[in-house]
C-alpha cells in the first residue's frame, strides 16, 4: 500500500482476477495505461496501448479477468494489487440479468411483464459501492448491445447530475472511467437538498413522477424495456430510509434487489418479499477496495460534482457568466410555510405545513452562491411534477440595480424562467 511518486512509468503485472486497486494524489492526475493482456475499469474495458488521464482524488480499480501488465505515470495516494474480490459473483449476476432480458426480448411485444427485462435495485450502507455495481452491470450490458436505463435515487452522491436530484437516463456505450456518465439528456428532478429527511413527502413525490414517466418511456420502447434498469439507492438504510427504499422497490416494480454488504438488511427485505415470487432478494459481498469516506469528504465530493457541472470533468467546460433583472425570475421553494393562513380555514383547524406547496422566494442577497435549477415548468403549479433543463450558480445579487449574475452552462436565455430553489450552495474556491 505504498504511495507512489514515480517519475518513471511503473509496470504493474497483474495475475488472473486480481485487480490494481488506486487512489490518484490529492493534487496531481494520474496517466495509466494496458500494455498486454486485457482488463477493465468498473466495467469498461482499456484500450490497448492508450495512456488515460485520471483526476486527483479518483478512487478506482483495474481489474483483470485473465492477467494483464498495466503502466502507471505519476504519484497515487495508494495502489496495491487485491486478489481477493467479489467479482465473480457480480458477474454470475450480470449473466443472469442477461438471460432475463433475452428471455423479454424474445417474448411477444403483446404481453407487457414476459416483454419487461430486469429491474434491478442496488441496495446497502453508504460506501458499500453500490454506485460501482451499478456501474459495472451497467457496462456490462451495454457492451453487449443493451441499452439500460441507469436511474439515480442518490441524491447524495449521485452519479448522473449535481447532488440534491434524482435521475434516469439510458447508458447506450460502456461508462467512460474518466468521464462518467454522458450528460447528454438525463431526465431530472430536482429534490434540492442532500438529505432526505428535509422533505421526505417531496422525495417520494419526485420518485413516483420519474417512474410514472420511465413507466411511459418503456411503454412506447421494447428495447429499452428488454434491457429494464439499474437503480442506485442512498445509504440511509435505517428507519424512514429504510422505508424509502421499499418504497422505491414498489414504485419502479423492481423485481430484482441486491444487497450489499449487510446481512441485516438482506434478511428484512427478503423477508417483506417471501411472500411474492416476482421479486428477488440477494445478497451480494462487499468488494474490499471499496474507500469509505467520511462525512468532510462527501460535503468535499459534493461541491467537486457541481464545479463538474459548470466546468467539466476535466475542466474542457466554459461556463457563461449572465445578468438578469429581477423581475425576469421566478424563484420558488418547495415544502415550508403554512398550506393557508388561519383566517382561510375553517374555526378551530390548525394550519398545517404541506410538504409538496410551493412558495416564491423573494430576490435578496440570501441567494448568493445558491445554486437552482431551470424547470421545465410552464406554469408554477407544475413545477412539482416537472423535470428540471438544468442549474445556475448565482454569483452576484445586486439590491440596488435590481441584477443577478449567475453563472449557467452556457450563454443566452434560460429554457424557462421558473427556477426552483433547495438549500444547495457552492462556492468557487
Ligand atoms: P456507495 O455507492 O455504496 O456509497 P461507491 O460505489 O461509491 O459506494 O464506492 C465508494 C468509493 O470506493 C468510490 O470512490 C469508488 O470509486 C471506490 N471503489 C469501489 N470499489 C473499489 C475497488 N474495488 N477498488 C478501489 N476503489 C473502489
Amino acid at each position: 500500500m505504498n504511495p507512489s511518486s514515480a517519475s518513471v512509468p511503473k509496470q504493474v503485472k497483474l495475475d488472473k482476477e486480481s485487480e490494481l486497486r488506486i487512489e490518484a494524489a490529492n493534487d496531481s492526475p494520474l496517466r495509466l495505461r494496458l500494455v498486454t493482456g486485457s482488463a477493465e475499469i468498473f466495467g469498461t474495458e482499456l484500450p490497448p496501448e492508450i495512456w488515460l488521464s485520471f483526476p486527483p482524488r479518483l478512487k478506482f480499480a483495474v481489474f483483470t479477468w485473465y492477467g494483464a501488465t498495466i503502466e502507471m505515470d505519476g504519484s497515487t495516494e495508494t495502489d496495491y494489487i487485491a486478489d481477493e474480490t467479489p467479482m465473480v459473483s457480480y458477474v454470475n449476476v450480470h449473466a443472469v440479468l442477461e438471460g432475463r432480458r433475452n428471455r423479454a426480448k424474445a417474448s411477444s411485444s403483446t404481453d407487457s411483464d414476459a416483454s419487461q427485462g430486469p429491474r434491478v435495485i442496488v441496495v446497502g450502507p453508504t460506501d458499500s459501492g453500490k454506485s460501482t455495481l451499478s456501474r459495472m452491470l451497467l457496462s456490462w450490458a451495454a457492451k453487449q448491445g443493451w441499452k439500460p436505463t441507469f436511474v439515480d435515487l442518490d441524491i447524495g452522491q449521485g452519479s448522473i447530475t449535481i447532488p440534491g436530484c434524482i435521475a434516469a437516463t439510458p447508458i447506450e456505450m460502456p461508462i467512460d472511467p474518466v468521464e462518467g456518465i454522458p450528460l447528454e439528456m438525463p431526465l431530472v428532478y430536482f429534490y434540492g437538498h442532500t438529505t432526505p429527511s428535509n422533505n421526505i413527502d417531496l422525495y417520494k413525490v419526485l420518485v413516483k413522477e420519474l417512474a410514472q414517466i420511465l413507466e411511459r418511456q418503456f411503454a412506447g420502447n421494447i428495447e429499452a424495456r428488454a434491457a429494464g434498469m439499474v437503480i442506485n439507492t442512498m445509504g440511509w438504510i435505517e428507519g424512514v430510509g429504510y422505508e424509502l427504499l421499499l418504497h422505491a422497490i414498489e414504485t419502479f416494480k423492481a423485481n430484482v434487489v441486491l444487497v450489499l454488504g449487510q446481512e441485516k438488511l438482506y434478511s428484512m427485505l427478503r423477508e417483506v418479499h417471501r411472500s411474492n415470487p416476482n421479486v428477488d432478494v440477494v445478497k451480494l459481498q462487499k468488494s474490499g477496495g471499496v474507500v469509505s469516506r467520511n462525512a468532510k469528504f462527501r460535503q468535499r465530493a459534493r461541491s467537486y460534482r457541481m464545479r463538474e457541472y459548470f466546468y467539466g470533468i476535466t475542466n474542457d467546460l466554459s461556463p457563461h457568466a449572465n445578468i438578469a433583472n429581477f423581475s425576469d425570475l421566478f424563484i420558488y421553494r418547495v415544502g415550508g410555510g403554512p398550506q393557508a393562513p388561519r383566517s382561510a380555514l375553517p374555526i378551530g383547524a390548525d394550519p398545517v405545513a404541506s410538504p409538496v406547496r410551493i412558495t416564491p422566494v423573494n430576490i435578496d442577497k440570501d441567494l448568493l452562491h445558491v445554486v437552482l435549477a431551470v424547470s421545465y415548468a410552464k406554469t408554477s403549479e407544475e413545477i412539482i411534477s416537472s423535470n428540471v433543463a438544468g442549474f445556475i450558480h448565482v454569483t452576484d445579487v445586486d439590491i440596488q440595480r435590481r441584477k443577478i449574475t449567475y453563472l449557467a452552462p452556457s450563454a443566452g436565455n434560460l429554457p424557462s424562467k421558473f427556477l426552483i430553489m433547495g438549500t444547495l450552495a457552492w462556492q468557487e474556491t
